[in-house]
């Protein structure tokens, strides 16, 4: 009897991973990857930070158990979490009107949210930013959704096209879920500034629209707080929304799966009912969150000098990308690239859209084993100080 198997196609390859088997297998001892979404350090390896070393130790030290996490995961990191969110002092919290569950990364939490909405307004068409990070609207779509787009990024000035953006999201229709990058937008690097948002927050009140905030970069542009204006803008609205965060990249903590979903609700009493069937989501899904992660996460932000030593590493995570965005404008400009070149410094976060062609990007790969997405995104937290001039001089030569 024939495989049940037998008929099964081959699906597309992820373009990312896709990127790094080929970049893996390249033998060039100058090949460069920017294709990934990773923070590498100046000697282009993933950072274990010292803060999070630190409560590691610690906490194999006490060679816990192993039992099971409460479906929500661990309240002490729920609860640390909320308040990098809202800020300690937030009414949100002190009304209970925030719910938090602990979540496999910022993926699990936008897939745990796309459930649960699935499940709150069935009808709803959810709206990306065009271009957004490629799994939205894969994770969207498979949670049942039609989605769509909202304009997002201007070719021509390297920033946001807001007018056209902020247009479009008062045609939508009332109940309709937009997906918004709360900083560091991946893939373009563009973000709106204070002002832009008061319009959007404005625009979502106005039109009945329901805000999910995605916050995978909180720390990576200006800081932990000024990254969190826009999640701050809507806690202060009154407006209901849903923010889905992560520490993938905040504490170098990738593989461990740390993240959260956050769900702001009008009243203690409606946060305990939406808690209780965001759990049975979590249930009929994974049952509840691996506990290492975010209990190495809560030790951190729970402990004075742990999270003084994180700030620190966050700092300077951050200031290394400032300094290699500032380093490629100016090697690009010696090289006699005429374009302006203020939006590689003025983007924000681990990515910039360079405006290369698919053409170009293949070109630097083919001759130069440098490594970008066909989108001409590329990571500049990939950059450093040994490859800096070598990337440069490619690119400079595509641009030209
Ligand atoms: N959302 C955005 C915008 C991202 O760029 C990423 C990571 O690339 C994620 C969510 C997913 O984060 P995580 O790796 O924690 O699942």
């Amino acid at each position: 009897t024939a495989s049940i198997f037998a008929a099964v196609e081959m699906a597309p390859r992820d373009p990312i991973l896709g990127l790094n088997e080929a970049f893996n297998a390249d033998t060039r001892t100058t090949k460069v990857n920017l294709g990934v979404g990773v923070y590498f350090n100046d000697n282009g390896k993933i950072p274990l930070l010292g803060a999070v070393k630190a409560a590691e130790a610690a906490r194999l030290e006490t060679q816990p158990p192993r039992g099971y996490q409460p479906i929500d995961g661990l309240a002490a990191y729920n609860k640390a979490v909320q308040a990098l969110l809202f800020g300690q002092d937030s009414p949100l919290i002190a009304n209970a009107q925030a719910v938090t569950v602990q979540a496999l990364g910022g993926t699990g939490a936008l897939k745990i949210g796309a459930d649960y909405l699935k499940q709150l307004t069935p009808a709803s068409t959810v709206y990306i930013s065009d271009p957004s990070w490629e799994n939205h609207r894969a994770l969207f779509e498979a949670a049942g959704f039609k989605v769509e787009t909202y304009p997002y990024y201007d070719a021509a000035t390297g920033g946001v096209a807001f007018g056209a953006m902020l247009a479009k999201l008062k045609t939508l229709p009332a109940g309709s879920v937009v997906v918004l990058h709360a900083c560091c937008h991946n893939p373009t690097g563009a973000d709106l500034t204070d002002a832009q948002w008061d319009e959007v927050v404005a625009a979502c009140r106005e039109k009945g629209l329901i805000p999910f905030l995605d916050m995978a970069y909180q720390g990576f542009a200006e800081g932990i707080e000024p990254d969190a204006a826009a999640v701050r803008k809507f806690a202060a609205s009154g407006l209901q929304f849903f923010v889905s965060s992560s520490f993938s990249k905040s504490f170098s903590l990738y593989g461990e799966r740390v993240g959260a979903l956050t769900l702001v609700t009008d009243s203690k009493d409606e946060a305990a009912r939406v808690l209780s069937q965001v759990k049975r989501v979590i249930r009929t899904n994974y049952s509840n969150p691996p506990t290492h992660g975010g209990a190495v996460v809560a030790a951190v932000l729970t402990s004075p000098e742990l999270r003084q030593q994180w700030e620190e590493e966050l700092a300077a995570m951050r200031t290394r990308i400032r300094e290699m965005r500032k380093g490629l404008a100016e090697r690009l400009a010696e090289r006699g690239v005429k374009r302006d070149l203020s939006f590689v410094t003025n983007q924000r976060g681990m990515f910039s859209y360079t405006g290369l062609s698919a053409a170009q990007v293949e070109t630097l790969r083919t001759e130069y084993g440098i490594y970008a997405v066909s989108t001409g995104r590329i990571c500049v937290a990939a950059l450093n100080s040994r490859n800096l001039d070598y990337v440069a001089d490619a690119l400079a030569k595509a641009m030209i």
